[in-house]
């Protein structure tokens, strides 16, 4: 019954809201039926459908044009949403072994439906840690990471955020030799991977890192 992805649902999402405000700035119905055009063409080109039902689904997608209805909108069809696949914590504990006093996040407060990558940062070490899932095998990234406040272009999900700076070591071409990559990046994970509509950003930023 599932036939979104976290990424999909956060694309939707975006389109519901385009329409919204679209609704609310104009009362002109060919720049309304314009952008309900855009909006059906962008989700086409996003979204796979198995069956016509959940076309049927998202239908009421183009009249949005209320808060309240974009909100009951969302609610319904994030039932169709395939949640992240939450690790256990032996499983996290795993993928960091050279961190023997790993610090892992709490797992419940995660909405996995809204996640496309789990991040999370630990205040004792500076570590920020990255964990998501290539081909259902569960893999992480951790670096340091310097909280600038400042506003920048997230390189995960390309939206002007407050960023900071990810540094990740890598191993050289020599043995027992490392460089390091760094890379500005949201502070707020939620809100990165609440506007990570295009998953191969995120895909390309961690093979960047390898
Ligand atoms: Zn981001």
């Amino acid at each position: 019954m599932y036939f979104m992805t976290p990424e999909q649902f956060q694309f939707v999402k975006k389109q519901a809201k385009k329409i919204l405000n679209t609704y609310t700035t104009s009362n002109d119905q060919k720049v309304i039926q314009a952008i309900q055009a855009l909006v059906q063409e962008e989700i086409d080109d996003k979204l796979t459908f198995g069956e016509i039902e959940q076309q049927i689904v998202l239908q009421p997608i183009f009249h949005i044009q209320s808060k309240e209805q974009l909100e009951l909108f969302l609610k319904d069809i994030k039932q169709y949403v395939e949640p992240f696949q939450q690790p256990t914590e032996a499983e996290l504990k795993k993928l960091f072994p050279k961190d023997k006093k790993l610090k892992l996040p709490k797992l419940e407060l995660f909405d996995w439906q809204e996640t496309s990558y789990l991040s999370w940062f630990d205040a004792g070490t500076n570590r920020k840690y990255i964990v998501y899932r290539e081909d259902g095998a569960l893999k992480g990234v951790r670096g340091t990471f310097s909280n600038s406040a400042k506003v920048g272009i997230c390189t995960v999900c390309n939206q002007h955020a407050k960023v900071g700076m990810l540094l990740v070591s890598k191993k050289g071409l020599d043995m027992g030799t490392y460089t390091k990559r760094g890379n500005y990046i949201c502070d707020d994970s939620g809100a990165c991977n609440e506007a990570l509509s295009d998953l191969e950003k995120f895909t390309n930023f961690v093979n960047n890192l390898k």
